[in-house]
């Protein structure tokens, strides 16, 4: 085919993060481009991800903030709590940013297409019954949840759907141990609905410092989250008194929702992968290359559909590295995945970057690590005695910090600054030089100065 004959240099099947950052890139750099999207744009970090997530969070922190107020001298009498307008008002915000995300697309010269999108060839795309061709295409379909297969598990339901649950259940099961279980084990027990989170092992946020999950276990479990451990719900049975949940470890437990949070795997399925022969792995994720490319050259893909970091800046980046590897003048690399900083938004939250204890042992052998707990000055007076946990690794031989790790409020906010140093290989004795902020908790991070262990 002649380039001519191309309806579009740049088909982008998927309007979220990854799939909107490389269209706009692409469009910036003179490529003819379109996108096609078939639920709402923005995908999951807008409509059923980061964004509602952090308004549901944010909502549910004032419940422990109401508690704390009493101990500085205010009388809140009675607090209520309105799910219909956390709801409707989260809404509102989706639908202005569904706007802005139309607005940015058609400002950039971007057609956009609704409907969904399947690959009929190499260059060839058939959606809404039509064959669009183009010289590249990318596929940022993105992921979606994975539930066991379980009798009854359609009485369950995954995070997509507890974002639009008409009421706060008041008995509710959270499955899982990882980002997502633990950021709505949070929601749902800030709320007050009354909140187990059930878990497979007993350990929170695997592939994280083993310390951190610890302490937020220990954390939530104070705020009034009820942990069950080393167990799994083996059959769901819906009757007229809630949920019938029949544990592996024998007991049975009734409640008015299941909210599984176990793992989320590429969205692939009717994308036609087959007819254009794009290789995939083991977990369904799309096989790409460092600058996004698949097996077959006019094929690309980014995000959660590669499934190497399921975050919304990861998307970012990697959508930035294809557009200018195919219409700019390359030079841009993946991100390097080991540094890229995450906060979980549970109640209190996790910050992290770098390497976890663990990992850094096995890499250099030898590492020193610092670290401190302690109850910060603004929660000694209220009810609720939260205590932050800090730990900091080191590289014994190079002296360079090669993980930042935090649980406490604020983690996510003080965990950036710490990215940048961590980027610019900071050492720590540039740690120690760094003159605090005082009384803040991110001053204990320049001012640790005894290793806890080497
Ligand atoms: P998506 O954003 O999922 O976009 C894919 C788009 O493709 C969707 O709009 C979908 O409708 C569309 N699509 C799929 N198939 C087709 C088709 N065949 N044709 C046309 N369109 C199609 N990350 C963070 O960094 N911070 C957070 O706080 C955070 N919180 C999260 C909370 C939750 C509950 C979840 C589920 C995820 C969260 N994430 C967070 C992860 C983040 O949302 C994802 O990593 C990010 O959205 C991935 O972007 P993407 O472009 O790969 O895919
Ligand atoms: P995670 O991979 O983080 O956690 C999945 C959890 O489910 C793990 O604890 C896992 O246990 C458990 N699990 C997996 N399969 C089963 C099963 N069959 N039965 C019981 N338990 C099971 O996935 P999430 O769903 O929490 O989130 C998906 C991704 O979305 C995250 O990895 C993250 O990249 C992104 N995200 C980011 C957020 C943020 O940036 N704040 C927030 C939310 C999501 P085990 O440890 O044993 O494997």
């Amino acid at each position: 085919m002649q380039q001519q004959d191309f309806d579009y240099d740049f088909l982008v099947i998927g309007g979220g993060s990854g799939g909107v950052r490389a269209s706009r890139v692409a469009a910036g750099l003179g490529a003819r481009v379109a996108v096609v999207e078939a639920a709402q744009l923005g995908g999951t970090c807008v409509n059923v991800g980061c964004i509602p997530k952090k308004l549901l969070s944010h909502a549910a922190h004032f419940s422990q903030l109401a508690e704390e107020a009493r101990g500085f001298g205010w009388q809140l009498e009675h607090p209520q709590f309105d799910w219909p307008t956390l709801i409707a008002n989260k809404d509102r915000e989706i639908e202005r940013l569904n706007g802005v995300y139309g607005r940015m697309l058609a400002g950039a010269g971007i057609t956009l297409i609704h409907g969904r999108a399947a690959l009929s060839g190499p260059h060839s795309v058939l959606v809404n019954g039509q064959t669009i061709h183009a010289r590249h295409i990318l596929i940022a379909t993105g992921g979606t949840p994975s539930l066991p297969d379980i009798p009854g598990v359609e009485h369950a339901i995954s995070s997509d759907e507890a974002f639009h649950l008409p009421h706060l259940p008041r008995r509710v099961v959270v499955v899982g141990g990882g980002y997502i279980a633990v950021e709505f084990a949070s929601i749902f027990n800030g709320l007050g609905a009354e909140t187990t989170l059930l878990h497979r092992r007993q350990q929170l946020l695997r592939g994280f410092d083993a310390d951190l999950g610890l302490h937020l276990g220990q954390e939530m479990a104070q705020l009034g989250v009820n942990f069950r451990w080393e167990d799994e719900i083996q059959a769901i049975d819906k009757q007229a008194d809630g949920l019938h949940l029949q544990l592996k470890s024998g007991e049975q437990l009734v409640v008015d929702c299941v909210m599984y949070a176990t793992g989320r795997v590429p969205l692939i399925q009717g994308l036609g992968l087959e007819a254009a022969g794009v290789k995939v792995n083991d977990k369904g994720a799309i096989e790409v290359d460092q600058h996004f490319c698949s097996n077959v050259p006019s094929i690309h893909a980014v995000g959660d559909v590669v499934d190497r970091m399921a975050l919304t800046p990861v998307a970012l980046a990697e959508g930035t590295v294809l557009a200018h590897h195919l219409f700019g003048q390359g030079g841009k690399s993946a991100p390097d995945y080991e540094l890229v900083p995450t906060a979980v938004f549970s109640h209190p939250q996790v910050g992290t970057v770098g390497l976890s204890e663990e990992v850094a042992r096995e890499r250099f052998g030898a590492v020193q690590v610092f670290q401190s707990g302690f109850r910060p000055l603004t929660n000694r007076m209220g009810a609720e005695p939260e205590n932050v946990f800090l730990k900091l690794i080191v590289s014994t031989a190079d002296q360079r910090v090669r993980g930042v790790h935090m649980v406490g409020e604020g983690a996510g906010e003080l965990m950036q600054g710490f990215a940048v140093a961590l980027q610019c290989g900071a050492t720590k004795q540039q740690f120690d030089s760094t003159i605090g902020i005082h009384p803040t908790v991110a001053e204990e991070l320049v001012t640790m100065r005894e290793p806890v262990r080497e």
